[in-house]
């Protein structure tokens, strides 16, 4: 999940349009995830109040996901389980991190989590989605984007539009929040051992 956050949703900082409706979907992927015991990573934009990514600081957008403020959180109506892996980015004022992968530790924890494939979605399509994507599939990821969980900026726009377009070019693929919730759901559960009765 890439940034699901109060200031990229409508009445935010830097809101998306229509940026909450992916919340329900996404919150039937991750009930389905945890269903099945997979692991879940949620990134989120984690800027100190001097970012360069800000108007003021010589970057692009107004302030928005200052950490700790009521806007970095993630969207109340978001499912977070117990386990969900929080991964912050952009945490230093000099560096613009768009990519869940960027100066975080992401790639290693999916690695060590014995992750191959990666089901992508939330905001923003045209940047932080998209930036997550290629970088997840030159980790060596297979990558899906829940085409139906993704909301773009769009500053031109078919942004989004082309923003899917590249990272399908590069190998990803499209699958509805349904495709995804029926695959995982018919995947048999990693058994680590083999089951015994329970003894009292
Ligand atoms: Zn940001």
């Amino acid at each position: 999940m890439v940034d699901v956050q109060r200031d990229f949703c409508p009445g935010g900082a830097l809101a998306v349009k229509d940026g909450d409706t992916v919340v329900p979907r996404l919150n039937r992927v991750v009930g389905a995830f945890t269903r099945a015991s997979l692991p879940i990573f949620f990134t989120r934009d984690w800027h100190p109040g001097n970012h360069v990514s800000f108007k003021d600081h010589g970057g692009t957008w107004p302030p928005h996901c200052v950490k700790g403020t009521r806007g970095a959180g993630f969207h109340p109506k978001l499912r977070v389980p117990r386990g969900t892996v929080v991964v912050s980015k952009g945490t230093q004022a000099g560096s613009e991190a768009y990519s869940g992968f960027q100066g975080t530790d992401l790639e290693k924890r999916l690695k060590e989590a014995g992750v191959r494939e990666v089901f992508l979605g939330g905001l923003a399509t045209d940047y932080c989605v998209k930036e997550t994507a290629l970088d997840a599939l030159d980790a060596g990821f297979k990558v899906k984007v829940l085409e139906d969980c993704v909301r773009g900026v769009d500053l031109h726009a078919d942004d989004s539009e082309l923003a899917l377009r590249e990272v399908v070019a590069r190998g990803a693929g499209l699958v509805t929040s349904s495709d995804a919730v029926r695959l995982v759901t018919s995947v048999k559960k990693p058994s680590s051992r083999p089951k015994r009765p329970i003894l009292r």
